[in-house]
């Protein structure tokens, strides 16, 4: 046994500190980025921010709200192949939508046929697990890489440095990254593992910048401002679950409670979820992800661009005129939150 003595920080335990600026307006901030990804070659221009693959917030009808703005989607693993099809051949989004799968046998031969018929309509996959430490997963992914040197692959998730460096070795272009943040996540709870998300960013971003490799923040935003904090920790792309759900473009039932509607959100991993894909909750295993209800909160369209307000205003505080700048300008200063809650004063 050992014990880590190194502090690691979480989205709630640092601000960001505002720096002189020379920009007057919030609309003189892009907050777009060019990328030229690692192994795919592939160019993205886009506002690095992408839906969860979800079933509530992947969603096609999700793809076309957020292309909007020059978001985009991981599709969730659930579609069957004729609508993925039928989707893709149709699509004509900037950037484009993540075709996801786990990494079994029956997710990989799916991939295979619907990849023959769209051909390059599909150029985004996300393969994603919940421990990405595992030999069958580095060993999915040299296949996949193997088999599609021209795909673009985001894969994970993984929260340390040696990890993200062994999956862009691996074939990887963009490193998923967050182990037990999620919003509907209880893997912390669970099984006691996982790793504070805004350390996890810094140091697998650093990882993943020095190969060339990029990373996207995945769980764990619950405020236009945590996304500010995953950008200026380093993250090149930021995931969002819980923020996007609870609108029209959601696949989520609707409740009334007390007369007020909300909406049915759960974890992937969930009973809820296991219930509905897989029969059951599996004998030798537990959920790990819960069933929340959500207030129902209209069209996507007002939280997107609340979401990209409060990222741009974050750069106006710091002086960065265009995100990719954002890391560079920023300085976090850690506040007192953890050691209030300790002490009982929050
Ligand atoms: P959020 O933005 O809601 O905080 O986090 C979204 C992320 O939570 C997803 O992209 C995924 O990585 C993770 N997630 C979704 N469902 C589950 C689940 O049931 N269990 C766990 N451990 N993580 C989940």
């Amino acid at each position: 046994m050992r014990i880590e003595q190194d502090l690691k920080l979480d989205f709630k335990d640092v601000l960001i500190r505002p720096k002189r600026s020379t920009l007057t307006s919030r609309s003189e901030v892009d907050i777009s980025r060019d990328f030229v990804f690692l192994h795919s070659r592939r160019k993205y221009h886009g506002i690095p921010v992408i839906a969860a693959n979800m079933d509530a917030t992947g969603t096609f009808e999700m793809a076309q709200a957020l292309a909007r703005h020059q978001l985009c989607v991981a599709l969730h693993k659930h579609y069957g192949e004729a609508e993925l099809l039928a989707f893709f051949a149709e699509q004509a989004m900037s950037p484009a939508s993540f075709y996801s799968m786990g990494i079994t046998a029956p997710d990989y031969d799916k991939f295979c046929r619907v990849k023959k018929l769209a051909g390059d309509t599909i150029q985004n996959v996300c393969v994603d697990v919940a421990n990405g430490y595992t030999k069958a997963f580095v060993g999915f992914i040299h296949k996949l890489r193997a088999a599609y040197p021209d795909i673009t692959i985001m894969a994970g998730n993984v929260v340390t440095g040696e990890m993200t460096e062994e999956l862009i070795l691996d074939g990887v272009d963009i490193v998923k990254v967050g182990i037990g943040p999620g919003s509907v996540c209880t893997t912390r709870r669970m099984s006691g593992v996982g790793y504070p998300q805004l350390s996890a960013i810094i140091e697998c971003a650093d990882a993943a910048h020095g190969l060339h490799g990029l990373i996207c923040a995945d769980g764990g935003c619950t405020s236009p401002g945590d996304l500010a904090k995953a950008f200026g920790a380093g993250a090149d792309f930021v995931m969002l679950g819980g923020m996007l759900a609870g609108h029209d473009e959601c696949a989520s039932e609707i409740v009334e409670q007390d007369g007020v509607r909300k909406m049915r959100f759960y974890g992937m991993s969930s009973r809820e979820a296991m219930k509905k894909y897989a029969g059951g909750v599996a004998e030798y295993r537990a959920a790990e992800g819960k069933d929340v209800l959500l207030d129902y909160r209209g069209p996507v369209e007002n939280t997107v661009q609340e979401i990209l307000g409060g990222v741009r205003s974050a750069c106006t505080y710091v002086g960065a005129r265009t995100l990719k700048e954002l890391s560079k300008r920023t300085t976090f200063i850690r506040v007192t939150q953890q050691l209030n809650e300790v002490f009982g004063q929050a």
